[in-house]
């Protein structure tokens, strides 16, 4: 498995990583917890050892399962664990703190759960609009300087926020939404994280599973599944996307002997210092991990599958209904 360090910290870790949002449930119409226990050992078995979750994911049950899997497993000392703070809950509703009282605390909770001393990777997971990111980012320093933590990230940060974040910490990666579909952050985020040396952590690659191969017009989700609510998985415009699926994944079978599947991940890590998270909660999701492996995606090829996106999808949507509210609720 290709190889990246995360910014300049030292932590070393694959450029596929293993996402954990859906084996939380939340949003996600639900887990199992045996089954998301046998992909996360999976994911490392097969070299994917950089787990990536959050203390919201399914209100601290994604934490507790990835401690589980690792601890129980004898893998922690191979994986790299990267959690998040900043999202708060209360009777369900999801609100961003990012205060400093609420960090020193927040990290003793992702400790007990993750079952470790140490976070590789610990990442605000939106910006908190009502704290300054000079009180955060001092927080988070004090905990790199404790130990406690081995590398800073920022995720859905601006470069202007991350300008200001960075005057105060060493700030080592962001985490933003990217895949073929969603492609904002080329304007930005990517140009900027390049430029200073921070890596990206490339969330949704596979555009919450739209890109996997498996989904047809008539594909519908369960539950509190996210997809119910996703624009880009509604009946009038999924029939874009999928005909854009299709016409990828013969490109990929015809250009590289690769299914679809592969062709995202493997995209998403020739656009630059990138770390692609696929989201998986059954160890077969991650069979086609191996085709992401050597082979690059040439220029040519790119110029082929912007034809196909600006053909098939000329008025492609954001990824911004899964943005939790700015304001936080009186308490
Ligand atoms: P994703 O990786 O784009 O898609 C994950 C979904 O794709 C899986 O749940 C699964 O859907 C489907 N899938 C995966 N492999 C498949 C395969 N081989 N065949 C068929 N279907 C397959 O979406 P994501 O989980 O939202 O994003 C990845 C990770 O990024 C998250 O888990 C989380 O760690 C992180 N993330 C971060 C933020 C943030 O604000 N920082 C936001 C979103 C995500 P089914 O469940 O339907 O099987």
């Amino acid at each position: 498995m290709e190889s990246i360090e995360i910014g300049r910290s030292g932590v070393k870790t694959s450029r596929v990583g293993l996402g954990t949002w859906a084996i939380g449930g939340w949003m996600w119409g639900g887990t199992d917890e045996k089954e998301a226990i046998a992909t996360i050992r999976s994911a490392v078995e097969r070299g994917i050892t950089l787990i990536d979750t959050a203390p919201v994911y399914g209100f601290g049950n994604s934490e507790e399962i990835v401690g589980k899997a690792l601890v129980e497993g004898g893998l922690r000392a191979k994986a790299q664990i990267a959690t998040k703070l900043g999202l708060a809950w209360k009777d369900g509703k999801v609100f961003r703190d990012s205060r400093k009282g609420r960090i020193e605390q927040e990290i003793e909770d992702s400790l007990r759960r993750l079952q470790t001393d140490v976070i590789d990777l610990y990442q605000v997971h939106w910006p908190d609009l009502e704290t300054p990111f000079e009180e955060t980012a001092e927080a988070l320093q004090k905990l790199l300087d404790k130990g406690k933590i081995r590398a800073i990230g920022v995720s859905n940060f601006s470069p202007a926020q991350m300008d200001a974040f960075s005057q105060v910490a060493r700030l080592d990666s962001v985490q933003p939404p990217y895949n073929l579909f969603e492609r904002g952050i080329e304007a930005d985020v990517l140009p900027y994280s390049t430029a200073k040396g921070l890596t990206v952590l490339s969330y949704g690659a596979l555009c919450r599973g739209l890109l996997s191969g498996r989904m047809t017009a008539e594909t519908r989700f369960e539950g509190d599944d996210l997809r119910q609510k996703d624009p880009k998985f509604q009946p009038g415009v999924l029939p874009k996307y999928i005909a854009a699926v299709n016409a990828l994944d013969k490109l990929a079978r015809e250009r590289f002997g690769k299914t679809v599947v592969a062709l995202a991940a493997r995209w998403v890590l020739d656009q630059g210092p990138t770390i692609a998270l696929w989201g998986a909660r059954r160890p077969d999701q991650l069979n086609a991990i191996a085709d992401v492996e050597g082979w690059k995606i040439d220029d040519a090829a790119k110029a082929e599958i912007d034809a196909i996106l600006s053909r098939t999808v000329p008025e492609p949507i954001g990824p911004e209904f899964m943005a939790p509210p700015t304001q936080r609720p009186a308490l």
